[in-house]
């Protein structure tokens, strides 16, 4: 952030009066420039004892799998992001189930969210995003090509808990830098 989005004076970097974090604020109109952190919206997808997995077919980590999910937008719940991703990665339609995983990343500025969901059918298909959408047991989940620590917390998570049912326990955990 270099200019003031409402006047385009060049920013100043540091502590705002009357607050206490260094922020980029505007010199000559004053508007403070407040950055917090992203949500991150996913699912696990659930078809008959299986796992939708995406193979990325984008950067950053390109080829190697993931649950489907990205940047939640504005004017959507955090469930309605979780879904759309899913359509948009993977072209299938899952109905939610429960709040599975909530996974702080406080160095990177995200936090990421992970939705239980199951699939009406066995339908998925690869997008731009995906070159590859496939169904797992839990037994064939590829740990050793998984994309993001946070996926792997999640399935982890699904993995250890879901034949002690009803409901699964939610995980709140978070990730730092290694
Ligand atoms: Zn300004």
């Amino acid at each position: 952030m270099k200019f003031c989005n409402q006047c385009a004076t060049p920013l100043a970097y540091g502590v705002p009066p009357d607050d206490n974090m260094p922020r980029f604020h505007c010199p000559a109109c004053l508007v403070v420039h407040y950055e917090n952190p992203r949500i991150i919206t996913c699912t696990l997808p659930i078809w008959q004892q299986q796992i939708l997995l995406c193979k990325r077919a984008i950067e950053p980590q390109l080829g190697l799998w993931t649950l489907p999910g990205g940047f939640m937008e504005n004017g959507e719940t955090v469930a309605e992001g979780a879904l759309r991703e899913t359509w948009e990665e993977a072209r299938s339609r899952p109905t939610i189930r429960q709040l599975l995983a909530i996974v702080d990343l406080p160095q990177y500025h995200q936090v990421h969210m992970f939705y239980l969901a199951d699939m009406p059918n066995a339908d998925c298909a690869p997008t731009s995003e995906s070159s590859e959408v496939a169904l797992f047991h839990p037994h064939e989940i590829p740990w050793d090509h998984l994309a993001f620590r946070t996926v792997r917390a999640a399935l982890e998570h699904y993995v250890e808990h879901r034949d002690k049912g009803p409901g699964l326990p939610l995980l709140e955990t978070r990730i730092t830098p290694r």
